[in-house]
Order: structure tokens, then sequence, then C-alpha cells
């Protein structure tokens, strides 16, 4: 029986597993509320704003 945890991304409401996460230790589950895929999204808006 696998005991992966999951976690809902609070950006697109997916349920995924924690590997989908990118590690933070300023969260309290160690992990960042977004999956990997809605924060390379928000990384890349970020480099767009900081570039125009
Ligand atoms: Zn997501």
């Amino acid at each position: 029986m696998k005991s992966t945890v999951r976690k809902i991304c609070q950006s697109c409401k997916i349920e995924k597993s924690l590997s989908d996460f990118h590690r933070n230790k300023t969260k309290p589950d160690g992990h960042n509320g977004i999956c990997k895929v809605c924060q390379a999204e928000v990384d890349k808006i970020n480099r767009q704003k900081q570039g125009a």
C-alpha cells in the first residue's frame, strides 16, 4: 500500500502527490501551496513583469 501524501494545489485545485510540489521550508508542511506546473506559470509571469 502506498503512503503517498497528497495535497490540493491552491492554484489549479487538482489533488497531487507532494512530489509534484516544490519543497519550501517556510511552509508548514514543507512544500509550496501550488504545484510545480502552476509554480512554473507564476515564475514565467513574474519574469515577464520584471522584464517589462
Ligand atoms: Zn497546480
